[in-house]
């Protein structure tokens, strides 16, 4: 590996620290997704005037790739060394330890190896789960032939991370001279440090070329080693909606599946199919992906697959784990033999760290199993580490937002209602999935993405054209998985009086409104029959179906069309889960293109009313605005509410005069 270190002047001490923890984080073998942590031990002056000895240790809620300076948190040294009194201190009294000792409480919570950092008496610290370390020490392999790789390093055995392997590194501080190169954590990574950023970070990797040259001469043939043929993935992405519903049973998740050439490599090997219980390559990792994956040979046996699955870690839960509810029992990675691999989680983001932490495993692993037989910590190791105090604790604290895992398609989303109705949805967790003709879709996907930091897929979409409709549907199937919500809301307005009505006017209103929704919602129907755990889908459809007003025939007609076809996906897809209800809004004007360039005026002037009195032509003489309607949309999603719900209508009117 090679030192990308540049010669520069910092500013400071932390400044310095930011620089390599950046080089560091920036490589996915060696740090992947918020793992890894530095420190830097430096001076401050404190809230009481005082100069004080500091350390800076990556806090949570940062990834060394892109951490920046308030992303170190500091603690007093003081009070860190004072803990080398200490001989036990479990997670939860560590945590509060460091809480006390914080020189702003207002700081991220420190790393969990913050006393391991403040024990080592040297200015920098870095630590990483470099890859190849994990491929020499995930076996069974002595303290000595560490060494003999790695010449002047200390060899911890493996702890959980904590204060216990905190105290490991004290005991052995006797045998750590300014001249050894480092610490290697079986099973766990790789502690350097010295005097300068430089320094530490060059001993980094230093060691872990050790490590990869180690591998180059014991290890000659391919990493995977290739056993059956790359087969056609059709298949797969036929049968994602039916594994996303088998797999959500207790919670929903979305899905990430991955074709690309190094999931072929991995899902054609050997390996894939001999790994599934031997643990991801670091403990940390079991929190995300758990002890064991699935491997398919034959989608028609996944079912049963994942049903055995579950039995064996309820199973082993109840053996291992006492003090804390079971986890979510479905797994989180199935390799598709010859095919791809798919991973799962709460949100898209989850998913893909999955799929990272699964793939960079199965590199680990096979490696070790090369070198002389890979072996990773025990099965009772594992679950207290997927069941860690600290983790629980997060776990506890969490709420899950309302939509965690669902996927949602709003047609007609660029403006107005469908607009202000997928930002709710992503802001309550929800994949969105955002389409319209107009092109400036992508932009306001892009907005809404940025807004609530949950998946925003943007479609620019005629829904006049079948084919168009359909293979959308097709491409939602493959990035998430499945779906959970529709809101059929894009439509087109133009009024005419009946005799000056243009039959292509008419048709082209049936064709968006009416036929358009249709096929939405076939499609719909079944993927959401597919994945058998129900689903929602939400019609727009205006108070024009309860209350026309005069020359709106192809708007009106086209709107009761679609008013049918709701009726009738909540009579076919009852039986299945699936329910379906209308919202009967009034007039909207924020955010509407239809009553731009002087139209709102016109019309308010025609029926001799001011532009307020027009908006607000209701008992509640209120302006019904998108807000209103997106937020009964998110109340017919709720289950809870509206589960008991379906071919409904909720007028959002403002109450008819
Ligand atoms: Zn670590």
């Amino acid at each position: 590996m090679q030192s990308k270190w540049e010669n520069r002047t910092f500013k400071d001490d932390l400044d310095e620290r930011v620089y390599s923890s950046h080089l560091l984080g920036s490589v996915p073998d060696l740090v992947l997704h918020g793992g890894g942590n530095t420190s830097v031990k430096t001076e401050e002056i404190l809230h009481t005037g005082k100069k004080a000895a500091v350390l800076r240790v990556k806090g949570s809620g940062s990834d060394l790739a892109t951490i920046r300076r308030e992303g170190f948190t500091g603690i007093r040294m003081e009070d860190l060394l004072a803990a080398k009194n200490i001989s036990e201190m479990p997670d939860q009294e560590m945590v509060d330890y460091m809480k006390k000792s914080m020189v702003d409480p207002s700081e991220p919570s420190p790393s969990v190896e913050t006393f391991l950092h403040a024990f080592l008496p040297f200015k920098f610290v870095d630590h990483s789960h470099a890859d190849s370390i994990l491929a020499i020490t995930n076996r069974n392999v002595s303290h000595d032939e560490i060494r003999s790789i790695f010449g002047n390093v200390v060899v911890i055995p493996y702890f959980p991370p904590g204060f216990k392997l905190a105290r490991s590194v004290l005991e052995r501080l006797g045998s750590i001279s300014p001249d050894t190169e480092g610490i290697i954590l079986e099973k766990h990574g790789l502690f350097t440090f010295g005097g300068s950023a430089k320094e530490s970070y060059e001993r980094h990797i230093r060691l872990v070329t050790k490590a990869e040259e180690f591998i180059k001469r014991n290890v000659r043939e391919k990493i995977f080693t290739p056993k059956f043929k790359e087969s056609s993935t059709e298949s797969i992405s036929n049968s994602l909606s039916a594994i996303r519903g088998m797999i959500s049973k207790r919670s929903k998740k979305i899905m990430h599946l991955d074709t690309s050439s190094e999931a072929l490599e991995i899902a054609c090997s050997e390996e894939a199919e001999k790994f599934t219980e031997r643990g991801p390559a670091t403990p940390d990792m079991i929190i995300r992906t758990k002890h064991d994956y699935i491997y398919c040979s034959d989608l028609k046996d996944l079912g049963k697959q994942i049903g055995e699955y579950e039995k064996k870690y309820e199973e082993e839960y109840s053996r291992y784990v006492s003090n804390f509810p079971m986890h979510d029992p479905f797994p989180p990675i199935i390799v598709i033999k010859g095919r791809g691999i798919i991973t799962s989680g709460i949100s898209a983001k989850e998913a893909e760290i999955v799929r990272d932490q699964f793939v960079h495993s199965m590199k680990v692993n096979s490696l070790a199993e090369k070198l002389s037989g890979q072996r990773f910590i025990d099965l009772d190791q594992s679950y207290s580490m997927e069941y860690w105090p600290l983790e629980e604790a997060k776990l506890k604290k969490f709420k899950p937002m309302p939509l965690q895992g669902c996927i949602s398609v709003v047609t007609g989303a660029a403006n107005g209602i469908g607009y202000v109705a997928a930002l709710k949805l992503a802001q309550n967790g929800s994949a969105v999935v955002v389409c319209d003709i107009d092109p400036e879709i992508s932009k306001r996907a892009q907005e809404i993405e940025s807004l609530t930091k949950s998946p925003v897929l943007p479609y620019i979409l005629d829904i006049s054209n079948e084919q168009a409709i359909r293979e959308m549907f097709h491409i939602i199937k493959q990035e998430f998985g499945g779906l959970d919500i529709v809101f059929n809301n894009a439509g087109i307005l133009k009024s005419d009086p009946i005799e000056d009505l243009d039959v292509k006017d008419l048709d082209r209103h049936y064709a968006i409104i009416g036929r358009g929704s249709f096929i939405v919602s076939q499609e719909a129907f079944r993927v959401m029959k597919e994945q058998g755990i129900g689903g929602n889908m939400v019609f727009n459809i205006t108070k024009n179906f309860t209350n026309p007003g005069p020359e709106m025939t192809s708007y009106g007609a086209a709107k009761a069309f679609a008013a049918y076809v709701c009726h009738y996906v909540a009579k076919e897809g009852g039986k299945y889960g699936i329910r379906a209800n209308i919202i009967n809004p009034d007039k909207v004007f924020k955010g509407s293109k239809i009553w731009e360039n002087g139209v709102l005026e016109a019309r308010a002037k025609a029926k001799g009313q001011t532009v307020e009195e027009y908006k607000t032509q209701n008992l509640l003489r209120r302006e019904v605005l998108p807000e209103h309607v997106a937020n009964v949309l998110l109340a017919l999603v709720n289950e809870e509410a509206f589960g008991a719900t379906t071919d409904a209508m909720i007028p959002v009117d403002g109450g008819v005069k």
